[in-house]
């Protein structure tokens, strides 16, 4: 039963270790400017001049508006 734990123990502790080293390498390799949590391109509205990620952009004739928000899809 004492050699359970103690392995369980120790699991624990190579679990947290890896999990701090990938944190460290990922904000390593991000880098902070224009870009979102997700990597993206950002791009700003044309109509409220939000800047958001593409991928949450509705993209109209050329120009992007914010897709959650009715009011800058529909126009004028
Ligand atoms: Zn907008």
């Amino acid at each position: 039963m004492g050699r359970i734990v103690i392995l369980l123990i120790l699991a624990f502790l190579i679990w947290l270790v890896f999990k701090s080293f990938f944190r460290a390498q990922v904000r390593r390799e991000t880098p902070i400017a224009a870009r979102s949590a997700k990597g993206e391109d950002m791009v700003s509205c044309a109509r409220c001049g939000v800047n958001l990620p593409r991928s949450e952009a509705e993209s109209k004739e050329g120009r992007f508006f914010c897709r959650d928000n009715p009011r800058c899809i529909a126009g004028p």
